[in-house]
Formats: structure tokens, C-alpha cells, sequence
């Protein structure tokens, strides 16, 4: 079986994207995702991700994350697309130290993301880096695999993840 190198971004859509994923790959997940804020926010979805899965993690690298929004913080398209091109670049990294045969990340599953700029951004990191990116599109069941990921009791999150974010809601 293949191995696919999956950005996990919190618990319940690293669920969702197992759904997709397992019946093809044999997935190891990885935790970046220094745009989460504050700490403790952090803290709290790092704690699901790792109850569900065995997690290859890298450090909280929040000013590297805001070094690189910081300029454009207040605009918000702007600022995601910056936000995706950090985690999604570290991945293709890992991926290729770790030998996988793909990567891919569980921002696909969202229908409140820039699906598309995530599967271009993803496929120009992926020729880049010089590996494989693996294309799903988890929108269509992500309410529905939300629900059953709720009625496990687990921790969900309010916001998408940066504070930026959450003044905005
Ligand atoms: S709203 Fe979400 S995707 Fe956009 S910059 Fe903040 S954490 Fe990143």
C-alpha cells in the first residue's frame, strides 16, 4: 500500500479525512499548524489529534507563522492563502524526509476554505518539492461526518484557528 503523508490540521477533520483516505493509503499523520492561537486553543486540538492518532509533530512555530501574515493580517484572502503556502510547504517537506509516496492535508476537507487554492498551491509546492500531492474533495460530507465526529465527545473547535479569525467571525 501507498503512504500518504497527511497535514492534520485538528481531530475532526483529521476523522474525515481518514474516510477518504484509509481504503488507499496507509496514513501518517502529521501535526503543523503554528497558526493556531492562543496557545491554549493550541493545546486543546493538539490533545484530540492525539487521542485519535499517532501523530508526527513539529514545534509550535507561531512567529515564523506570523512573520509571514503579518503585513497583510487584515485581509483575510490574503492572509489564508499565506497561512495554507506555510503549512502546506513544511508537509511536502516532511513528506519527502519521511519517504512518503504522497501528501496531503485535511484543509480539503473544509467547505469554508479556498478548496481551490489549496489543490493549485498543493500541486506547485508538490512539483517543487518533487512528490506526489494526493487531490480528494471532502466538502461534500463534511456536515455529515462533522455530526458523527461531535457524538464522540471529543473537543471541537469554534474558529477556524488564528485570532485574526476569530475577531472576524
Ligand atoms: S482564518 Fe484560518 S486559514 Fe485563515 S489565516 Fe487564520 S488560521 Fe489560517
Amino acid at each position: 500500500m501507498k503512504t500518504v503523508l497527511l497535514h492534520t490540521c485538528c481531530g475532526p477533520c483529521g476523522f474525515s479525512a481518514t474516510k477518504f483516505l484509509s481504503d488507499r493509503f496507509d496514513i501518517k499523520y502529521y501535526w503543523y499548524n503554528p497558526n493556531i492561537q492562543p496557545f491554549q486553543e493550541y493545546e486543546k486540538r493538539l490533545n484530540v489529534a492525539r487521542q485519535l492518532f499517532s501523530l508526527v509533530i513539529d514545534d509550535y512555530a507561531e512567529k515564523e507563522w506570523l512573520s509571514a501574515v503579518k503585513d497583510i493580517a487584515d485581509n483575510k484572502n490574503e492572509r489564508c492563502i499565506r497561512c495554507y503556502r506555510v503549512r502546506l510547504t513544511k508537509t511536502a517537506k516532511r513528506a519527502k524526509e519521511l519517504k512518503t509516496d504522497f501528501f496531503t492535508t485535511t484543509l480539503l476537507i473544509s467547505p469554508y476554505q479556498h478548496h481551490d487554492v489549496i489543490k493549485e498551491m498543493a500541486e506547485e509546492i508538490a512539483s517543487t518539492v518533487g512528490l506526489g500531492f494526493y487531490y480528494y474533495d471532502g466538502r461534500p460530507d463534511f456536515y455529515k461526518n462533522y455530526n458523527e465526529f461531535k457524538k464522540t465527545g471529543f473537543y471541537t473547535q469554534k474558529y477556524c484557528g488564528c485570532l485574526f479569525g476569530k475577531n472576524e467571525k
